[in-house]
């Protein structure tokens, strides 16, 4: 009876809601603050998660995603385009979210429907991005959320693409699974 009563509960822990990954891995250098100067995160709270350029970028749920470019590439010190966003990739999900995925190169990205963890796009240093990174952040209904950016880890912490960001997102069902898997 015991060991029942712990797959009940172990159980109700997987089925909560922590619904969206990280869309890269790599060292977190940019929340609600830059990372090191302090200074607010350009455009609002977001996540900013470095790592070398061409490092595969994934859906962080799944959904229609939709590729906004023209930006030269850069894979260090870009050139402003797109209103500082660079080549990005958009998805939008259910229940009104959407993230999107800033900075990319172009050339790499996937648009269409996309499954949660699909490769959508490879790490850049496009628009205004001083190195190469994704800079991730998830809106619902025009709002950009910031409350879950409490949630992940402290600056220069690592963070691992596929796994699912510790926070409960209101209003969206639970994640499929969490298994991280190749980059295609
Ligand atoms: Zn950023």
């Amino acid at each position: 009876m015991i060991r029942i009563g712990f797959f009940i509960i172990l159980g109700a822990g997987l089925a909560s809601a922590q619904d969206f990954e990280y869309g890269a891995s790599g060292r977190i250098t940019g929340k609600a603050r830059y990372c090191g100067s302090g200074r607010p995160h350009a455009g609002g709270p977001s996540l900013d998660i470095n790592n070398g350029c061409g490092t595969c970028i994934y859906a962080a749920r799944g959904g229609t995603a939709y590729y906004y470019g023209g930006c030269r590439n850069f894979c260090s010190n870009g050139d402003g385009c797109n209103g500082a966003a660079g080549n990005y990739v958009q998805i939008y999900h259910t229940a009104g979210y959407k993230t999107r995925y800033l900075h990319g190169l172009a050339g790499t990205q996937v648009t269409g429907t996309v499954s949660e963890s699909r490769k959508i796009l490879k790490m850049g240093s496009t628009g205004g991005s001083g190195a190469s990174h994704l800079h991730q952040d998830i809106w619902r209904n025009g709002t950009r959320l910031t409350a879950w950016l409490n949630s992940v880890p402290p600056c220069y912490s690592t963070v691992t693409r596929g796994y699912n960001i510790p926070y409960n997102f209101p209003s969206i069902s639970a994640p499929a699974n969490n298994s991280p898997w190749g980059c295609n």
